[in-house]
């Protein structure tokens, strides 16, 4: 028998500031804001609560700009191990109704409920019931989307909130959907939107109505693919309990405490990045086949570069070396550096056969793979600060506080 699918899509709302307030009831009735820094130079906005949204505060501005907005904007640091925590609570509530439960980010997940409704109820009598149980057992609020697709589901969830139950049904989606900008659509950036626009294409139903054909001209195959998003037909499904979503790039970036004025301070800080990431490839058990770094001068201008590495690797020393050689390579210094993020991209499985370079010195590469080995044992049992490198124990312009070690998880 032919059923069509029945998608929910859970969005936590304002997560991490709606974290702080309920560790923190002080917090409240005030305008909060979780900063990256508590330093105005440095912090941005990563979360805000309902009343400071209501000032106009947003995700991603510096803290000045916030602060002019709402001049009683109460700061504080993000507690990512809390987050994780609440987010795991959160989804043990959800695998009550489905174990397919397929997480994006930190505070939203799909679920498939299509085999709950004999139990259950309806997609959203779910939806409410889910609603009530993560309110009642855990103070935190939920938007919800029920639609016949995961795009629709998600836009759902954005259609009303915070506590909100919002359905897409198939046979009336048009009236809903359609008229809403086409940058609401999942996989629409401000560029594509931009792009979007030249065409005269503005709302998701301008876009459900225009020539795939012509989509695919301007867009390639992701022109299709939205196409197909925007008419309701995309039939994609909830990854299934343990899917783990491929990493596609792992990175570490610093906004430095003073700019850094030549290229021997510049290879400290990409050693000092380096170091973190290579752990976590390490834990991932992931070799890089290429590096990317981004800089931003003391102008604010941002550049990106990136080349292939020959032999992927997990190695801090060799990971570094490229990156810092991309740098000597492509940075042009007319003005000092103010910020570096090294990241690490087209990861592949260690276990994956590869190809040894005939250039490399294989024995050199065990010797360095040891000692860095080891160096990371010691990091992991005594701490960060128990081994490094000799040139990385001065002074850094690196700030040593720990809130400063964010790493955003992707797809926020
Ligand atoms: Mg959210």
């Amino acid at each position: 028998m032919f059923s069509e699918q029945i998608i929910l899509h859970s969005d936590l709302n304002n997560f991490y500031a709606s974290v702080e307030c309920l560790k923190n009831p002080d917090l409240r009735d005030k305008f909060v804001a979780v900063c990256g820094s508590q330093e105005d130079r440095r912090g941005i906005v990563l979360a805000k609560n309902q009343r400071a949204k209501m000032m106009g505060v947003k995700t991603g501005e510096p803290i000045w700009q916030a602060k002019q907005k709402c001049p009683d904007l109460i700061t504080v640091p993000p507690n990512f191990d809390e987050y994780i925590k609440y987010g795991r609570i959160v989804r043990e509530i959800y695998y009550r109704y489905t174990d397919l439960v397929e997480p994006f980010g930190m505070d939203e997940c799909w679920l498939d409920v299509t085999g709950s409704t004999g139990l259950f109820g309806d997609g959203s009598q779910i939806a409410h019931k889910i609603k009530e149980h993560v309110k009642r057992e855990t103070g935190l609020t939920v938007s919800v989307g029920v639609s016949f697709s995961k795009i629709f589901a998600k836009l759902g969830s954005d259609i009303k909130k915070p506590d909100a139950v919002t359905c897409i049904a198939k046979d009336s989606f048009k009236e809903l959907v359609w008229p809403l900008p086409a940058s609401n659509l999942m996989g629409v950036g401000s560029a594509t939107a931009a792009r979007l626009k030249k065409y005269n294409i503005k709302t998701i139903g301008d876009l459900a109505n225009t020539d795939p054909k012509n989509l695919k001209v301007w867009f390639g195959i992701n022109g299709v693919t939205l196409w197909r998003c925007a008419n309701g037909f995309d039939n994609s499904g909830v990854a299934p309990f343990g899917y783990k979503s491929p990493i596609k790039s792992i990175g570490h970036g610093t906004t430095c405490v003073k700019d850094l004025v030549n290229a021997d301070e510049v290879w400290k800080v990409i050693l000092e990045l380096t170091q973190d990431i290579s752990r976590r490839l390490r834990e991932n058990k992931l070799l890089a086949g290429g590096v990317c770094i981004a800089v931003k001068d003391n102008t604010f201008h941002y550049k990106e570069y990136q080349h292939k590495i020959d032999v992927p690797t997990h190695s801090t020393m060799e990971i570094a070396k490229e990156a810092f050689g991309l740098f000597q390579k492509s940075y042009r210094w007319k003005n000092c550096v103010r910020a570096v993020t090294v990241r690490t991209i087209n990861l592949v499985s260690e276990n994956m056969p590869h190809q040894i370079s005939m250039l490399s010195d294989e024995t050199k590469r065990e010797k360095i793979e040891k000692l860095e080995t080891a160096m990371e044992e010691i990091r992991e049992r005594f701490g960060k600060k128990a081994i490094t490198y000799a040139c990385l124990l001065e002074d850094l312009k690196m700030s040593k506080a720990k809130d400063e070690e964010i790493i955003i998880p992707r797809a926020m």
